[in-house]
Formats: C-alpha cells, structure tokens, sequence
C-alpha cells in the first residue's frame, strides 16, 4: 500500500511539474497572481501631508546617438541639452519624461534589416545619464517601441543608469521593472508606464491594465499611469474614436484605454508616441494628456513645424488625486534638437484647438499663458 502512495505521489508532482514546465510564461504568471491574491488586501498607507503634489511631464527624451554613426551628436557632448528647461522641471514635485531609447554604450541592434530606410535604432550613451538626473527627472517610461533596440543588454544598461542617477522607472514586464514608487509630500505616489510593444505592459490588453492600476492603486495614495501610443505624424493629431493602426501595428484604443485606467484608479494619464501634440481631457477629475511630442530627440528624429513643438504639462494635483490647475508650457526643437522655451507660445494654441476639437466640454479651459483649468 505504501509503495503505491508512494507511486501515485511521485506521478502526481512528477506531472504537475510537467504541466508547470509547458506552461507558456504569462500561465505561470497568472498562477503567480493567483497565489498572491490570497494574501491579505494591500492597503494604501497613511497619508501625512494633505498639500498638492505638483508634476512637470514631457514627452520624448533622444538626447543622441552615436549608432548608427556619430555623425549627429549634440554639441557639447549634450551637456547643455536641458539647460533652459531645467529650472521648470526641477521645481516640480515630480518630474516625468518618456525615455525613447535604451542607454547603453555599445552593441549592434537586431532591430532593423541593413539599408532599411524606415527602421531606426538608438542608443544613448551612459555618460549622457546624468543629464537627466541634473534636468530634474525623477521618474521615467521606459515602454515605448525603442526601449527594445538594442535587446535586453540595452535595457538592463538602461535601468542600472537610472538607478545609478536615483532617477525611478517603469514599463517592462520584469517584475521589478512593472511599477515603481516615489515618496512626495507625505504621499506614496505610484508609476506604471505601458505601450504597444512586446515585453512591456499593453496598451491593448484593458483587462489586465484595469487590474494592473487597480492592484498598483492599492499601495499608493496617488497613481500615475503613463503610455506610448497612438499613430505619428502631423496627420496624427487628433485622437480618433476607436483602434489606432500605424504602420500595421495596433497602436491602442487611447479613449477606450485611457477612462479604463482612470476607472480603474490612476489619478493623472500622461500620453506619448504621435511625436506630434494632441489634445487634453478631464475625465473625473483627472487629467489625460494624451501627446505632449517630441521633447528633446536630438538628431535622428524629423524636427519641422508640428513635430518640432513640445511642452511641459505641469498640473497640480490634490492629495485625493484630483486635478487642481495646470500649465503648458510651451517649447520647441530647432536645428538638430534640443528643447528651448517657446515665448511665441505656438503649442498652448495648438494644445488649445486640439483640446476643444476632440474632447468639448470635457476639455480644460485653456488661457493665452497656458495655464489651465476645469472651468
Ligand atoms: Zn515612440
């Protein structure tokens, strides 16, 4: 009898070890989430500071790459990249941008079939890093359809910069790379960032992004989502009803994606990928940015009229997570790159009309300044 117990345990773990072994990655993830689900309920901690958190948030960071020749490096060495933004964004709460592009100093990227004319791959070298320390960043989106050029060699490279700079990130699907956190003002305030790219969380699964910000809202009292999204281009500005098709990629239903994780809990949604502004939202009191363009893409990226303006979405939030006021700041691209504030102003009109067009009332108002409020 014994030997037979002894059989029938022996098949029995032998062919629940089998079964764990053939299960595709995202089964024995969702196993994971099971099993964690049975402990007790995270509950978000204390908050000790009742004052609003400020954000400064912008859109994609190129700051120069040497591959695939280093033909295009900013002067300098790129020292003076963020010289007339930093003032901005370092007297923010939080500062955020998207990092289009691993930071890594050597290495040939899989990416793109030689003389490919529409496929780019970049790397930042690590030098460059603390520019963004120096700037005032503190947290990072690394999902994005670049983050992967140069494999996971680049992004490894990338997340020990940053780490290196202090400067916190999200948007890979390791899990120690999902979220991250950052203490302000009393508050723990909690980052996701997801794209359309694989190895990062989707912009096109809402079901696991609903659970996803749900879970992250649990442990923070403020959550920020960020995502890479949308069609590019100066044809691109407007955000469509419906699915996003670029270049044959699903590039997300932004309205559908957006209201899901505001639902779901995030508190600000800080929108990138058209290269081009697009428009803003209030949804329940929380603001949607759903473009702010290029930022600082030195070099390789086309910088003319639309693709040449950005801006720095500053917005000031209430320890509830409920949007206060905020600013545009504009700012604009010559030459090469390289952001410079813009005292014509151009991105706040162009923000402004776009706002207006896709989202009405739901819009924020808007002043001349670029100051912005709900009402
Ligand atoms: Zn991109």
């Amino acid at each position: 009898m014994k030997k037979l117990a002894a059989l029938i345990a022996v098949l029995v773990v032998g062919t629940f070890t089998f079964i764990l072994a053939c299960q595709p990655k995202a089964a024995v993830n969702a196993e994971t989430a099971t099993a964690a689900a049975a402990e007790p309920e995270p509950t978000p901690p204390a908050v000790t500071n009742n004052e609003p958190i400020t954000i400064a948030a912008v859109g994609d960071i190129m700051m120069g790459s040497p591959f695939p020749n280093d033909s295009r490096m900013p002067p300098n060495d790129g020292a003076d990249l963020f010289k007339e933004v930093t003032p901005i964004l370092s007297a923010a709460d939080i500062a955020f941008g998207n990092l289009e592009g691993p930071i890594i100093d050597n290495g040939v990227s899989a990416k793109c079939p030689p003389r490919s004319t529409r496929c780019f791959a970049f790397r930042m070298p690590t030098r460059y890093g603390k520019y963004l320390k120096d700037a005032g960043f503190d947290v990072m989106s690394v999902a994005n359809n670049h983050a992967g050029d140069f494999g996971e060699a680049g992004r490894a490279s990338t997340q020990k910069v940053l780490t290196e700079q202090g400067i916190k990130y999200a948007g890979s699907l390791q899990p120690a790379a999902v979220t991250a956190f950052l203490d302000v003002k009393g508050k723990k305030v909690g980052f996701i960032a997801f794209g359309h790219n694989n190895g990062m969380p989707s912009i096109n699964d809402l079901d696991n992004a609903r659970k996803l910000v749900a879970d992250l809202k649990k442990r923070s009292n403020i959550v920020i989502v960020s995502f890479h999204g949308g069609g590019e281009g100066t044809d691109r500005q407007h955000v469509p009803n419906g699915t996003e098709i670029f270049l044959g990629e699903n590039r997300g239903n932004l309205r559908a994606f957006t209201h899901t994780v505001v639902d779901a809990g995030a508190d600000i949604v800080l929108g990138h990928g058209p290269h081009v502004m697009r428009g803003m939202e209030l949804y329940k009191d929380r603001l949607i940015v759903y473009s702010m363009g290029n930022f600082c893409t030195y070099g390789w990226f086309g910088l003319a009229a639309e693709t040449a303006l950005g801006k720095i979405v500053e917005a000031k939030i209430a320890a509830d997570g409920k949007f206060i006021s905020g600013k545009i700041n504009a700012t604009k691209q010559e030459g090469r790159g390289g952001p410079l504030l813009d005292s014509a102003g151009t991105a706040i009109r162009v923000v402004r009309n776009l706002s207006t067009a896709d989202f009405g009332a739901n819009a924020p108002k808007i002043a001349d300044d670029g100051t912005f409020t709900k009402e």
